[in-house]
């Protein structure tokens, strides 16, 4: 066993579309953690709100879901399986809308308080990679390793034009570079846990890296951490 116990804590943060899921899982798989996606949790309470009908503009209400939100995930092969209340919610929180009510959502310092012990507890297992915007800065800022994914806006919304013609989607590259941007500037400016990197959060620009390259590089950080 490592020095640290199999209690690695290890934080991917950064920005819309620069791949944290797909590098996060890989690590997760490679070191036997615990993968917690916690943007599924700001779209899940967006989701669930939309469906009573509760404005993305009432803090209590949403807080109240945030605190009670019967979430599970169960990561199968690539695929993080997001259960909420017994049911399969995957591909509904991945719908394009999703994303911009979950940022609206996680602007809401009663949200995020309410999320923080939440977070917290899905580490309390074993060793975890946790992936989100804040994880660095605020829900782990003790985390034993802290990436910080960074690459150009054209690149990140290039990636996810694959990703949607691949799903058979039809979405222009100027519309997803508006989303993207638009999304990156309300989680950055927000004034609670805003999109950043820790201060010793290590910085990775993807832009020109192949997911495989990239993962190269974050393998050797944890390995030396362990
Ligand atoms: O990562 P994902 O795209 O699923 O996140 C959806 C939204 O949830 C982000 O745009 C951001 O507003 C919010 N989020 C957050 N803090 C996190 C994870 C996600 O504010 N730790």
């Amino acid at each position: 066993m490592s020095r640290l116990d199999g209690k690695i804590v290890v934080a991917v943060d950064g920005p819309a579309g620069v791949g944290k899921s797909t590098l996060a899982i890989g690590l997760a798989r490679e070191f036997h953690l615990t993968y917690v996606e916690t943007g599924a949790l700001y779209r899940a309470i967006g989701w669930v709100a939309r469906e009573r009908g509760i404005s993305p503009d009432d803090e209590a209400a949403l807080a109240a879901i945030a605190a009670t939100l019967p979430i599970e995930f169960s990561l199968e092969g690539e695929l993080n399986r997001v259960i909420l209340d017994g049911r399969d919610v995957t591909t509904l929180l991945r719908s394009p809308e999703m994303g911009p009510l979950a940022s609206q959502v996680s602007a809401k310092p009663k949200v995020r308080s309410a999320l923080l012990d939440r977070q917290r507890e899905f580490a309390k297992l074993g060793g975890t990679v946790a992936e989100g915007r804040d994880i660095g800065t605020v829900v782990f800022p003790d985390a034993h390793v802290k990436f910080f994914l960074t690459a150009d806006v054209e690149e990140r919304a290039h990636r996810r034009y694959l990703q949607l013609q691949d799903a058979g989607e039809d979405v222009s590259m100027a519309q997803l570079i508006e989303e993207i941007g638009t999304r990156d500037r309300q989680d950055s400016g927000r004034a609670v846990a805003p999109l950043k990197a820790a201060a010793d959060a290590i910085i990775v620009d993807t832009t020109h890296l192949s997911v495989e390259g990239v993962l190269d590089v974050l393998r050797e950080h944890v390995r030396r951490a362990l």
